[in-house]
């Protein structure tokens, strides 16, 4: 067997102690082997983490890897107009050149911090995973379907193409790639189709994560046509499972928190996304006392605009705070808890925790810096201070993607200068209307 040992720093444990040890490794089967005190275990190659502390890698619960390329091109708008007046243009010239482009420029960024597993929502999915399976990341992959504005014919293609997507992708990229049947969201995939094709996801035995009660304006549509919330709807059609998760959830009352509870049915909280776009504070604290599963999500890069899961953990621990109006609520356990096993949950990955037997998918974050300095409380730290690029090392199914702040698996410099190119040549034809 081949192994490594991540060796010389310090561990954060799942009951979140942190303790000196080292961490073995196997990288045939991708696990973590054990977990030991300084010097007990020998390995074939090591990972220098002294002055470091070894964590779980991050995982992304909610993101469109591939917006990277619309990055900083429209701000400053709420998500009707912006979706309408400038992602979904753009987004109609991407081809599948693209989109792989810009998901190589994602997988770049979030390995450079410490995320080693995302689930996405987007379309040449097929793309997506070619550049998953090179940059040796975990991730949840789907073709989104949207049926408004489309005739019958290529709506019910378009659902059909994302029952086709999950079925054909699970299990690439070595198993490293799992899938979910994604309809958009409640307002933008019709009824006619959901109550056709959720029984026929449900019969493939596939998981589904679609956009929930993101805004006002997705809530108050259904309560008007359906007369009931949108979870509650959601439910009817059978959409609500232990092996569903919904993106956002920020306006959701008491009843659809107790029904995301009663069905085992996780958020994938997106807190910058949600601030930027001034959607609404999601109630974090309100979910995670109801023992909801909640996983934090960056969204696509244009609307956050980076893919740091750092930022996120902060961000999610401050808009928890103002939205409970308690400083104590969602703590800094909390946070850390939801971007690793709770993200990791609702991906349904054995990742998330350092410990003997699970996924060997883990950071090493450099200690070494003024603004972790004095070290009171690694696991404030982790919440709090963190930057992405403090990460020295990620290492994802065994295998090390990013040593001493290189990629190995992806060639940064090419990948940059290319999405450069493609990111400028789309905005060309989306501007020109060619
Ligand atoms: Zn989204």
């Amino acid at each position: 067997m081949s192994d490594l040992l991540v060796a010389g720093g310090q561990v954060l444990r799942p009951d979140f102690t942190v303790e000196r040890a080292d961490v073995l490794v196997d990288q045939e089967s991708g696990d973590i082997v054990d977990v030991a005190e300084p010097g007990a275990l020998n390995a074939d190659e090591s990972l220098d983490a002294s002055d470091g502390l070894v964590v779980p890698g991050l995982v992304n619960a909610h993101t469109h890897v591939a917006m990277t390329l619309l990055r900083g091109y429209a701000d400053d708008k709420p998500l009707d107009a912006w979706l309408q007046e400038d992602v979904w243009p753009v987004e109609a010239e991407l081809t599948g050149d693209d989109v792989e482009v810009g998901a190589e420029l994602g997988l770049v960024e979030m390995i450079k911090s410490g995320t080693t597993a995302l689930s996405d929502m987007y379309f040449h999915v097929d793309r997506i995973g070619d550049a998953v399976e090179r940059a040796g990341v975990r991730a949840v992959l789907g073709h989104t379907a949207v049926t408004v504005g489309k005739d019958d014919e290529a709506a019910r293609a378009d659902l059909q193409q994302s029952l086709d997507v999950a079925k054909d992708l699970d299990g690439a990229a070595d198993g490293r790639i799992a899938t979910t049947f994604q309809p958009h969201s409640l307002t933008t995939v019709g009824e006619e189709y959901l109550r056709e094709f959720v029984p026929k996801a449900r019969d493939a035995d596939l998981a589904i994560h679609f956009h929930a009660n993101e805004t006002e304006n997705e809530v108050d549509p259904i309560v008007d046509e359906h007369g009931v919330r949108p979870l509650e709807y959601a439910d009817d059609l059978g959409l609500l499972t232990e092996d569903t998760y919904v993106a956002h959830g920020v306006h959701v009352d008491e009843t659809e928190i107790e029904l995301l509870a009663e069905r085992g049915t996780g958020v994938a909280h997106c807190p910058a996304s949600n601030m930027k776009l001034a959607s609404g504070m999601a109630p974090v604290q309100r979910l995670r006392d109801a023992g909801v599963t909640v996983g934090i999500g960056t969204d696509g890069a244009a609307s956050n605009n980076d893919l740091d899961a750092f930022d996120e953990v902060r961000d999610a621990a401050m808009i928890g705070k103002l939205a409970a109006e308690d400083a104590s609520a969602v703590p800094a356990e909390a946070v850390v808890e939801m971007v690793t096993r709770g993200s990791a949950e609702l991906l349904g990955f054995d990742s998330g925790r350092i410990d003997a037997g699970a996924n060997a998918d883990l950071a090493v974050i450099d200690l070494d810096a003024p603004h972790l300095t004095p070290a009171h409380d690694l696991v404030s730290h982790l919440a709090y201070a963190v930057r992405g690029s403090d990460v020295r090392h990620t290492v994802c199914d065994g295998e090390v993607l990013l040593r001493d702040r290189e990629v190995l698996t992806l060639d940064e410099a090419a990948v940059r200068e290319r999405a450069s190119e493609h990111a400028r040549d789309l905005i060309d034809r989306a501007e020109s209307g060619d």
